[in-house]
């Protein structure tokens, strides 16, 4: 198993087996691995003659510096994981100075107004911060494909528009959101949650599903107030956002109509750990 801490090792090595036919796959990722994240390996390694991950907690997409400094940082265990999907796996875990060269600011991207929503809206300077790493990261590992989880939907749509309007030449696949067995999404952030908490996150999902029914036969308004008031009884959990959007512009839903594809998306905080999920209305 490889792992490298240094671009310039880690592009000597993919330089070393690249043939005219091969193609590499690249999952990003900050580490703290579940089954989500192996998914999107195990797509990778399928369609690919080699895959590489990064693990790198990216300082530059965190607005609040308590969610940077307990963010989990498992990477012995996150190797190990990575080899049961595949011995060949490369891992990259590189140093901030590695990805920064001492610069650790971020690049300020228009993104064509997708970055003004929901998580734009709350996390200041998040998606400058994605855009910047996943832009250094593509640029270093240059895949011929690359997988994001849509657990994150928005900045799924967020790396298309990025590697549209940077013509980087890489194709973005996103995969499905892997859940817990009580309809949780996966998260690295849930290993924060104490057993009770993790259980009682069931309710995310069931709101998310209940949220899903009604917007078959009432406006995005009135599920809203519905959702609001569901959250309402589980002091609990504080709802941050629900939001209805069309998925191609993110803009909310005002008046719902035949030709676009709807989204619920959601943030809660659970005793100060911020989840977020969500669930195509189609
Ligand atoms: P993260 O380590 O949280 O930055 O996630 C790395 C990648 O894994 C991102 O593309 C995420 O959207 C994806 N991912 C995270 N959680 C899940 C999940 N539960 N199911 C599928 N993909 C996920």
């Amino acid at each position: 198993m490889l792992i490298f801490n240094n671009k310039a090792e880690l592009n000597k090595h993919l330089q070393s087996i690249s043939t005219p036919n091969s193609s590499i796959g690249f999952v990003p990722t900050m580490g703290a691995l579940h089954s989500g994240h192996l998914s999107l390996l195990e797509k990778s390694v399928q369609n690919n003659s080699c895959t590489v991950i990064s693990v790198f907690v990216n300082p530059t997409q965190f607005n609040n510096p308590e969610d940077l400094e307990k963010y989990p940082r498992t990477l012995e265990d996150d190797v190990e994981k990575t080899k049961k999907v595949s011995n060949s796996i490369i891992v990259y875990a590189p140093t901030i100075e590695d990805i920064y060269e001492g610069n650790t600011t971020s690049q300020h991207f228009d993104f064509d107004g997708l970055e003004n929503q929901m998580e734009g809206k709350f996390r200041p300077g998040h998606f400058d911060g994605v855009g910047t790493v996943v832009k250094r990261l593509l640029e270093i590992v240059k895949p011929t494909n690359a997988y994001f989880g849509e657990k994150d939907f928005q900045q799924l749509q967020i790396v298309k528009k990025l590697v549209a309007k940077e013509k980087i030449p890489v194709t973005i696949v996103g995969c499905p959101i892997y859940r817990e067995s009580n309809g949780l999404a996966m998260s690295s952030r849930n290993e924060r949650l104490s057993a009770k908490e993790r259980e009682n996150a069931s309710i995310i999902f069931e709101i998310l599903n209940k949220a899903k029914l009604l917007f078959g036969t009432e406006s995005a308004t009135s599920v809203t107030d519905f959702v609001t008031k569901a959250f309402e009884k589980h002091p609990d959990f504080e709802l941050e956002y629900f939001e209805i959007a069309d998925e191609d512009t993110l803009l909310p839903c005002v008046i719902q109509s035949e030709d676009k594809n709807y989204r619920a998306f959601i943030a809660v905080f659970v005793n100060k750990i911020r989840l977020i999920d969500t669930i195509s209305l189609k």
